[in-house]
């Protein structure tokens, strides 16, 4: 068994490895790239092998940097089975038909602009392109094999990273003798709310894991409930909006699910709630689904609290005129919005009705890249340009850590060092220094031989 990797060696987005074993070809995964100068053109980029000699795609989790060229890939030849948790088929289907919504959009905004004769852009792929993947997907339980191919089995076990989430395993006879490879996909935090924590891999030849945050510890999570805590006594007590710029997956619902716990302390009674993106609540439609996938903790809260996917003043702003109408509410009101780092969406109108009062709270709970909106604030800005306009900065900008999606280095450490043997690991998923410092930690610790792949490298199991 070989694997090639193609996407996420080096870098933190693009995930997508080829495996090879007895003739046969699965991918795993099939990402964007996200956040590089050169995103689109490298997305529409051929792919580095031929898409029809891909006979099974398995995906680790619905995140667009794992799943986002899926359609092109299908688009481009590819025929064969998506091999993947039903909870992520339907976080798919949302994610992807939002991607090929933006493309067709920005496809749209560009081809107004063309000089005459020019040949207009298309977009990477359309709502059909969506459709036909996701009818190709196949739902595959957690810890549940599946033989995929002759002789070659598939398990899926929770990751803990996003509602659906999956390390996976696969395993094929090969000259008599039983291979198996373990990817991590993308692994949550213990004890993170509402998903149960990462399942241990019991054993494996090689590992293919993550290192997103290898040299990082989280803040702890009490802190952060302090925190969130006291700006809602700030805002009851001023009067004041509270603006959350959040992603529409996990980190709403997650909110959601504090906003539930905590609802009594934090007074959450004297404000009115608004989830204002249609996206987020689609996703959340999808978590409501999967009950089933909730750990203990989350299954208790849903019995005994205002459930948080239903708080009772709760209002989920689906169309443009109800978002319109919450311009009009100057005090006592929590609007969650996307985009999260404020690159596009709603929750710009937010910022723009709501910087300039000194009364008001922009809560940043997520990772703010460079260049975007949300880190020109967090980085203290004075000043922002919103639709034109000069629009000054005089509500407080808070930014609230330790909600992170992804182990940190500990948790890392700890979900290698419990797989039997501590076998070769190839570290993915990470930039420099975090993925070498985590190779530095699994060797020290745990006496892990460890491979940091750059794309095309090839490593045989
Ligand atoms: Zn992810």
């Amino acid at each position: 068994m070989d694997i090639v990797f193609h996407g996420a060696a080096g870098e933190v987005t693009g995930s997508s490895h080829l495996v090879e074993i007895a003739g046969k070809r699965v991918l795993l995964d099939c990402g964007m790239v996200q956040g590089d100068r050169n995103a689109d053109e490298r997305n529409a980029a051929d792919f580095p092998f031929d898409p029809a000699s891909i006979d099974v795609l398995v995906l680790s989790h619905a995140h667009i940097d794992h799943t986002g060229r899926v359609p092109l890939l299908v688009k481009r030849g590819f025929s064969g089975p998506i091999f993947t948790h039903p909870a992520t088929i339907d976080l798919a289907a949302i994610m992807l038909g939002d991607a090929a919504h933006i493309a067709q959009m920005d496809t749209e905004r560009d081809n107004r602009h063309l000089p005459p004769g020019q040949r207009p852009f298309m977009p990477l792929y359309t709502q059909d392109d969506v459709d036909a993947a996701v009818k190709s997907m196949r739902p595959v339980e957690y810890a549940a094999p599946i033989e995929i191919l002759p002789g070659v089995r598939l398990t899926l076990r929770d990751a803990g990273h996003i509602l659906g989430s999956a390390t996976v395993e696969i395993e094929a006879l090969e000259n008599g003798a039983s291979r198996k490879l373990a990817f991590s996909g993308d692994l949550g935090p213990d004890h993170t709310p509402i998903l149960c924590d990462p399942m241990p891999v019991p054993a494996a030849d090689l590992v293919v894991m993550e290192s997103t945050y290898g040299d990082r510890l989280h803040k702890a999570r009490e802190d952060t409930i302090a925190e969130l805590g006291s700006i809602f006594a700030a805002a009851h007590k001023d009067g004041g909006n509270v603006v959350i710029p959040a992603f529409a997956v996990g980190r709403t619902q997650e909110l959601l699910y504090f906003f539930a716990e905590h609802f009594d302390a934090w007074n959450l009674g004297a404000f009115k709630l608004f989830l204002d993106s249609p996206m987020a609540i689609r996703v959340t439609g999808a978590y409501d689904r999967h009950e089933n996938l909730f750990d203990d903790a989350a299954r208790t809260l849903w019995a005994t609290r205002p459930h948080p996917l239903r708080l009772p003043n709760l209002t989920l702003t689906e169309d443009g005129a109800a978002s319109r109408a919450i311009n009009a509410i100057h005090d006592h009101a929590v609007i969650i919005a996307g985009s999260g780092m404020c690159t596009g969406g709603r929750i710009r109108h937010h910022l723009r009705h709501n910087l300039a009062n000194r009364f008001a709270h922009i809560v940043f709970v997520g990772y703010q890249a460079v260049g975007t909106l949300g880190r020109t604030l967090v980085d203290g800005a004075k000043h922002v340009r919103l639709f034109g306009n000069d629009v000054p900065v005089r509500a407080r900008v808070h930014t609230v850590g330790g909600l992170s999606a992804h182990a940190d280095k500990g948790g890392l450490s700890a979900w290698y060092g419990k797989i039997a043997g501590h076998p070769p690991v190839c570290l993915v998923h990470g930039e420099d220094p975090g993925r070498s410092r985590l190779a530095d930690e699994l060797k020290s610790r745990w006496g892990g031989r460890v491979a940091l792949p750059m794309p095309g490298t090839r490593v045989t199991v």
